[in-house]
């Protein structure tokens, strides 16, 4: 499978994989994060621990439990840490510690490397016995402005880990621990993102029955306030009074969120019966459906209001659309703005560009082409699992700069 993606990042990134992986063969790394399936974690995870194992490191992936009050916690902990106000009570804490050391009971949390992503399975560092296993935080939230009651709760447990990780240079927080910046990828080859033919994206449009007759406005979201798709429904109809058009809201849930459906029936509430605003929830495995989807719009919209990274506009550009996003979080590393793509900060801004771009098909034609290119260049697989090997090969080298091979 490795050599398949020689064609796309050419045989070199390949090669330099297979070196940097022989330093680690047979090590273990025990990804853990809280949910198989549903965001963008799990979608990452599903790629990255196959193509771990296939370089010879033994890569696993284990998923956290925990009931429904403590994933209505671990989402408020996940709003507070993107700069939501959220109300906290003891209990809430105490909650989130038993959980925490029930699975770290039950658990196998023998390896070599520990890559606990996320605050929902952070806490299982009270497991780390001094050298045994090293420990890395991979935070996959914008921590740009976190509420800091919430972040000064979380930090002396990250301080705990030998490493952090996080996506943007923005997240970065004053820590006592090494803090590295390695942003997400997708994987060229999945079902959401490999090539698809004419005839396949229209058979799966018409199994959805999504109608092709005016253009395609789509947004991909799991249904949650930070990604805005109330804003959405109102930037469509500002544009939909001068152009014909129809706004899709593909949308499905993650274990780990109890919001959605609440989101759900807002986003319906609003929509009301206006005939052109499809929303479609698909389960979270309909891979190649979101990849026609995202295939059959004109233009993909990603109207964030917080974004740890937002796979989708990725997802997007590599599939050559011109895509508008809202400029937060790890959004701006993948668009630069009238180059790669559109960056707006508003509903009016949202529905400004959305004319602008259905009116100059070559202009946004240009915008998908350049970001398809920032991709290639950027936010493939392979470029995130070298950077995870390197810096898995680093921990053997506290306080060393450079890694000789
Ligand atoms: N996704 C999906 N089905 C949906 C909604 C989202 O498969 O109904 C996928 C989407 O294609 C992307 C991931 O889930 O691969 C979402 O990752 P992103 O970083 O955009 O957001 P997150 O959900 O992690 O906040």
């Amino acid at each position: 499978m490795l050599e398949q993606y020689a064609p796309i990042v050419g045989a070199g990134v390949i090669d330099d994989l297979r070196l940097i992986a022989k330093k680690l063969a047979g090590r273990v790394v025990r990804n853990v994060n809280s949910t198989a399936v549903g965001g963008g974690v799990a979608e990452i995870l599903n790629r990255m621990v196959p193509l771990c194992k296939e370089l010879g490191v033994d890569a696993r992936w284990d998923v956290i439990k925990g009931g429904e009050q403590f994933y209505a916690v671990t989402k408020k902990i996940h709003n507070a840490l993107h700069g939501a106000t959220q109300e906290f009570s003891p209990s809430d804490w105490d909650l989130y510690w038993q959980t925490q050391e029930l699975n770290a009971a039950q658990m196998d949390l023998n390896a070599d490397i520990l890559f606990i992503h996320d605050p929902q399975p952070a806490g299982l560092i009270v497991k780390k016995t001094p050298g045994k296993g090293r420990w890395i935080w991979r935070c996959h939230i914008d921590l740009s402005s976190p509420d800091l009651a919430v972040w000064n709760a979380l930090k002396p447990v990250v301080e705990r880990y030998d490493a952090s990780v996080f996506s943007a240079p923005a997240f970065s927080q004053v820590l006592s621990i090494q803090q590295v910046l390695i942003s997400p990828s997708i994987d060229p080859l999945s079902d959401k993102n490999r090539d698809l033919t004419q005839e396949e994206v229209a058979a799966i449009c018409d199994r959805l029955q999504i109608p092709r007759d005016r253009p395609l406005i789509t947004q991909v979201s799991r249904f949650d306030y930070l990604k805005d798709p109330v804003g959405v429904i109102e930037a469509f109809r500002m544009v939909r009074e001068r152009i014909d058009c129809r706004l899709l809201l593909v949308g499905g849930s993650a274990d780990d969120d109890p919001e959605g459906a609440k989101v759900l029936a807002e986003v319906r509430d609003r929509a009301a019966d206006d005939p052109d605003i499809l929303i479609l929830c698909l389960p979270p495995t309909s891979h190649v459906e979101i990849n026609a989807i995202q295939r059959a719009s004109d233009i993909i919209v990603q109207k964030s209001i917080r974004e740890g990274f937002g796979l989708t506009v990725s997802e997007a550009l590599w599939k050559g659309k011109p895509v508008i996003a809202g400029a937060v979080g790890g959004i701006p590393l993948q668009i630069t703005h009238k180059h790669s793509g559109i960056l707006t900060h508003s509903v009016e801004g949202t529905a400004y560009w959305l004319k602008q771009l259905l009116q100059s098909p070559d202009f946004a034609r240009k915008l998908g082409e350049n970001g398809r290119e920032h991709v290639r260049d950027n936010f493939l697989l392979t470029r995130h699992l070298r950077e995870y090997l390197m810096l898995f090969l680093s921990l053997d080298h506290p306080g060393k700069d450079v890694v000789y091979l």
